[in-house]
């Protein structure tokens, strides 16, 4: 099985589930051991299923072991069990239905920071303990030395562990189980990284761009990255925490990172703003941000060249689509059956990308 089918199978990431995936990874993620009795097992079984690769890929290929789950107070974060962590902060954003959440993982459960499970993108479970279910959500700026993450978290109507989430005061203490790889990055590979994220879902980019370029003094790859966030209205746009460090640092190296960022419609207190796009994220937006030139396009399909990835054959591109099914499917596509990446099709299947330089994140 590729990783990408490992990936798409276990944790592709969808905002909000349709009933139907909700229903079914509630199911799926239905633990069925109560916690009181998961404590209290020996930690020799999970020092014994915590190590080495083959363990961790097992944990990949069977991702149903984690509904009995065990909680271990002592042991080192792993995906194996659930470490109690503590609610060290939790700030209302502009839209009251999002908050910044951040957790403390306590310092005997803190693993290793260098290991590759910690490069991006990753993120954890966190288990709502009064329904036994768990939902993956994604550090923003990974997790520091103390063991602090912050998480940006969006509560739905009907959502459930969001909702618990939001809550959650400071001090309660919460279950979480990882870290878990969302989608691998590689240094010097790509040329060019578009994201196009709506909602929650610029929380995968920001933590990649955290690590990438916010993150050190030095730029730490060749690759040029754009990002494309949309949300509703500009109350539901990303809180400062997330947008302050990507507009200073798109401006200060617009060499390195281009943002730009769109609403469906203005709220009354908000008048129109230069650097925002009153509009949905389009094909033309999306030809900009690769690069492509219109008048090259359209001498092109004179000549009956249309793609952008002929036209730029030299250059490594990659897009990356995070956000909620329906956006995802107008820009590349559903996803395809068991969460797998299906073919790329919506406006990026238009342009002539194909399944390597689209990943539906
Ligand atoms: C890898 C990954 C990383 C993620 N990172 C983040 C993150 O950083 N921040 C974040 O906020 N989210 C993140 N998510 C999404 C998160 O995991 C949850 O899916 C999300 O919080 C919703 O979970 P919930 O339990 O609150 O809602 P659910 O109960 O799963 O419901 C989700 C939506 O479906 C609707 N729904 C559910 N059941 C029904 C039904 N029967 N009929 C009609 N509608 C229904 C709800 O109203 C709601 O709109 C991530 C997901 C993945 C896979």
């Amino acid at each position: 099985m590729s990783w990408a089918a490992i990936y798409s199978r276990s944790f592709s990431y969808r905002f909000p589930h349709s009933p139907v995936s909700a229903r079914v990874s509630r199911k799926l993620s239905t633990l069925s051991t109560p916690s009181s009795q998961r404590t209290k097992r020996s930690p020799f079984i999970a020092l014994g299923v915590a190590g080495g690769v083959a363990v961790v890929s097992a944990f990949f290929f069977w991702p149903d072991t984690s509904r009995s789950a065990p909680t271990y107070k002592d042991a080192t974060l792993s995906p194996s069990h659930f470490t109690p962590v503590t609610v060290l902060a939790s700030e209302q954003c502009s839209d009251p239905n999002t908050r910044l959440i951040t957790l403390g993982v306590p310092k005997q459960s803190l693993p290793s920071l260098s290991q590759t499970s910690f490069s991006p993108i990753w993120s954890i479970f966190i288990k709502d303990d009064d329904i036994q279910v768990e939902r993956t959500y994604t550090p923003l700026e990974g997790i520091d030395s103390e063991g602090r993450m912050k998480f940006w978290i969006k509560k739905y109507p009907k959502g459930e562990v969001g909702k618990w989430l939001h809550s959650k005061k400071v001090g309660d203490t919460i279950e979480i189980r990882g870290p878990l790889m969302t989608w691998p990055w590689q240094d010097d590979i790509w040329d060019e990284i578009v994201m196009i994220s709506g909602g929650t879902g610029i929380t995968p980019f920001y933590q990649l761009l955290h690590h990438t370029l916010l993150s050190s003094q030095q730029k730490m790859t060749k690759t040029r990255f754009t990002l494309l966030h949309s949300s509703r209205t500009p109350h539901e746009l990303p809180p400062a925490d997330i947008l302050q460090p990507l507009l200073s640092h798109a401006q200060a190296y617009p060499q390195d990172l281009r943002v730009t960022l769109y609403v469906d419609s203005l709220d009354e207190t908000t008048t129109q703003h230069p650097d925002l796009r009153v509009s949905r994220i389009g094909k033309p937006d999306i030809l900009s941000a690769l690069g492509v030139n219109d008048r090259r396009r359209w001498w092109s399909k004179l000549f009956g060249n249309s793609s952008p990835s002929t036209l730029e054959k030299n250059k490594k591109i990659l897009v990356l689509v995070c956000g909620p099914d329906s956006m995802v499917a107008a820009i590349a596509g559903p996803l395809g059956r068991n969460m797998s990446q299906g073919p790329v099709s919506g406006i990026l299947g238009e342009l002539g990308l194909n399944e390597e330089q689209v990943w539906k994140v």
